[in-house]
């Protein structure tokens, strides 16, 4: 025998069931009971799917209506006293106000900080922890829907994250050390397990992915106090972690009182072998064989040849598993009516890996030759993707490995080439641009929508754009910016107009991942390599420019960017794709300059998010992140200002790589912050030209002048005027007209006094 299980499954629906509810329940169209209902159908309809999949049991409370660790501090009682909550059975709506800050019944109140779950692109709900903390059982979903599965019939494993876990992700308010709560949350932890037990619950899994973390040492001994006190609850713990190998915690995690262990061998498929001799004999190993992360099909022969030698020593200690929770995929392939069968046959959703998990325990338990049929196919695709030539492009890798030092570098340090760009690019003090997206109209969706649907020609659409872009650029000469853009106008999203643009590349219908809340993204899938058979975005930004004197800014979208946020191959390093992509955004810069556009912005919003877990492996990750974006820059001629845009981040654990990018401009995201995120930029003395966002773009509201030159006198007290620009703190293509054009012209008034101000010191 051999166990099979998850760690959890999609939440959204394979047609965004729970996006469209959630949203019709906060606007006031869906009655609370509907919502209800559509998450009782969601839970009921991804059960029965891991049921008729053979799994040993189905995994409940990975459901959720906006987030799993929000349930947790909804489950603990950890509700902020700004939400005004009594401490009754937790409500639907103080739910929601503690996500989103407002909810159909309820004040406003400001809503939850949110952040990214680990290295993935969920984000879950920062717990906030105040002084006086305590915890108690406050919401009674969990039992709720255990009930409600076994009703069903079927064998029921709860999914919850673990106690340390959960300190590790939350925020201290005040003066308090959140690990020193874990006392008072033990108990609550361990009433939680006793009353799993009373109703017939054999196995809880709790999820402990901090331990692939560089844990502090406290952190670390907080482990074993943790599990000691767990550890005579008459429920069975499989503790879970994923993401990553637990390094030198493994030895602590192994000898941990709880019957069992998860291991994530996608992801550090060397583990295991250290695992094996240190694990003690009584306990259950699960290992995630499927990768949770990815949409490959795995390679089902070879994922049994490394099971084999497991099984014959654990046999029904073995269980079988994706690596991570399926939350990160999409949920059913088999829905994609319009992907290359070809590049279809070589990739598994959710559901698809259910199957995978059934063909595996079937060959463990009953022999290969049970399944023989699915694992031959397995093999079939796995060989075609190997040698498919639509992967293969050894123009792209003669390409790649050819490059040499002079590719990556600019010809000229910063200080020559900012006094090039000054002879050729006359600019004030404090110059003003925008970040690169101005508002997508109705008008510009419409003209989109027709053009796909077939209503619209090519031509008529590419007319509509330019419409749209000469009235962004006349709004911008009327409002009096430096440097204007074309507002883009022509693209949904950032990744996917590029994406749609490149070999290499393909996109899915219904391939929806949770992004936060009823949020979703559709990630592109790179399965090849990645070549540029035309010039991208030269013809808008030409038209764009042809309309002005003033310097047209082009915009890309940098390497790591476009590879974050897609769905990348396993078959060959990131870095080697990051550089793919880097000599395709060289090639459009070389374009871009030779059609006379003197400013090229490269965005790298994600180059944060892209940094490993792991201390030790970060060092790499910034070396070749920053070199792709050289090689993708430094076709550039000294004359040619670049720029580069960065949100969405923390700048001081990565200061130095945005200094070695050497971008002549950088923008950043820091007025939400009152300018505490230019302090990284100060404190590293950073040498070029920087923009500080002087206005949050997320919200509606057009701020006042003296609050910009209040911004910007924070930021000329740490920094010269002369390397200072203005500019908002991202792209505004979710704002509307009216509001945006009011904000620039108060940020241009902004500049205007600066520079009056300091034309008045000069004398
Ligand atoms: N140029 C992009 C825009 O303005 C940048 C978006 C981003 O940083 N996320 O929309
Ligand atoms: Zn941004």
């Amino acid at each position: 025998m051999a166990i099979a299980h998850i760690l959890g499954f999609p939440r959204i629906g394979a047609s965004r069931e729970l996006k469209t509810a959630l949203e019709a329940y906060w606007k006031g169209d869906l009655a609370q009971t509907e919502l209800l209902a559509v998450g009782r159908q969601l839970r009921q309809r991804h059960w029965q799917c891991q049921r008729d999949a053979g799994l040993d049991f189905v995994s409940v409370r990975d459901f959720s209506f906006y987030d799993h660790i929000l349930d947790t501090s909804a489950l603990l009682g950890v509700v902020p006293t700004r939400f005004g909550w009594r401490g009754d059975d937790m409500d639907l709506d103080t739910y929601f106000r503690m996500a989103r800050g407002t909810a159909p019944s309820g004040a406003p109140v400001a809503a939850c900080e949110m952040t990214k779950w680990f290295d993935t692109n969920y984000h879950y709900l920062v717990p906030e922890f105040e002084p006086a903390q305590d915890f108690r059982i406050a919401s009674s979903k969990l039992f709720d829907e255990i009930a409600e599965a076994q009703t069903l019939g079927h064998a029921v494993k709860p999914v919850l994250v673990g106690p340390v876990t959960y300190l590790w992700l939350g925020k201290a308010k005040g003066d308090i050390d959140r690990l020193a709560l874990l006392e008072r949350l033990l108990p609550v932890y361990r009433e939680i397990l006793d009353r799993l037990a009373r109703l017939g619950i054999e196995w809880v899994q709790l999820d402990e992915p901090a331990l692939v973390l560089d844990l502090p040492p406290p952190w670390l001994a907080a482990y074993e106090r943790a599990y000691a006190a767990l550890a005579s609850s008459p429920v069975s713990i499989l503790l879970a972690s994923y993401f990553g190998g637990l390094g030198e915690n493994l030895a602590t995690a192994c000898q941990l009182p709880v019957a069992g262990l998860h291991l994530d061998i996608v992801r550090a498929p060397d583990e295991l072998n250290a695992a094996l001799t240190r694990l003690p004999a009584d306990k259950i190993l699960s290992l995630g064989v499927i990768d949770g992360r990815n949409v490959w099909r795995a390679d089902l022969a070879a994922v049994l040849d490394q099971l084999q030698p497991v099984h014959q020593r654990f046999a029904e200690r073995l269980w079988l598993a994706p690596s991570c929770s399926l939350l990160h995929v999409p949920v059913d392939l088999t829905r994609e009516q319009k992907l290359d069968p070809e590049i279809k046959r070589w990739l598994a959703f959710a559901l698809q890996k259910l199957d995978e998990l059934r063909v595996l325990k079937v060959a463990l338990t009953q022999g290969r030759s049970a399944v023989a049929e699915e694992i031959e196919q397995a093999t079939a695709a796995v060989e075609s993707r190997r040698q498919s030539p639509r992967i293969h492009r050894p123009h792209v890798t003669q390409r790649a490995t050819s490059l040499t030092e002079a590719h990556a570098q600019r010809a000229s340090t910063y200080a020559t080439r900012r006094q090039a760009q000054r002879a050729h690019l006359p600019l004030p003090l404090f110059p003003t641009t925008t970040i690169g997206s101005f508002p997508q109209t109705a008008d510009i969706r419409a003209a989109r929508r027709d053009y796909k649907a077939g209503r619209l020609s090519a031509a008529g659409y590419a007319e509509k754009m330019r419409t749209a872009i000469a009235h962004a650029v006349r709004v911008q000469e009327n409002i009096g910016l430096d440097v204007l853009v074309h507002g883009e106008a022509e693209r949904t999203d950032m990744v996917e107009y590029f994406g749609e643009l490149l070999d290499g590349f393909v996109f899915t219908q219904y391939g929806w991942v949770q992004s936060y809340g009823s949020r979703c993204v559709k990630p592109p899938i790179i399965f090849g390599d990645v070549a540029r058979p035309q010039p991208m975005t030269v013809e808008w930004t030409r038209y764009a420019q042809s309309l002005t004197t003033k310097p047209m800014k082009g915009m890309l979208t940098g390497p790591v960017t476009i590879l974050q946020w897609s769905f990348v191959r396993d078959d060959q390093p990131r870095a080697a794709t990051a550089l793919q992509i880097a000599l395709a955004i060289r090639d459009e810069v070389a374009d871009l300059e030779r059609a006379g556009i003197r400013v090229i912005q490269i965005d790298e919003p994600a180059l944060r998010e892209g940094l490993p877990l792991r201390r030790a492996e970060q060092a790499a990750y910034l070396d070749w992140a920053v070199r792709a974006f050289h090689v993708a820059t430094a076709v550039a001629t000294d004359e040619t200002q670049i720029h580069t845009h960065m949100c969405y981040a923390e700048f001081n654990d990565i200061i130095e790589a945005i200094a070695a990018m050497d971008a002549d401009v950088v923008t950043i995201e820091t007025s939400r912050s009152d300018m505490e995120l230019l302090d990284a930029f100060v404190n590293f003395k950073y040498p070029n030209e920087i923009g500080p966002g002087v206005y949050d773009i997320h919200s509606p509201r057009v701020p006042e002048t003296d609050e910009m030159l209040r911004l910007m006198h924070k930021a000329t007290q740490v920094l010269p005027a002369s390397r200072l620009w203005i500019n908002p703190d991202c792209g505004l293509k979710t704002r509307g007209w009216p509001e945006v054009e009011a904000a620039l012209r108060r940020m241009v008034a902004t500049a205007r006094i600066l520079r009056a101000e300091s034309r008045a010191m000069e004398v």
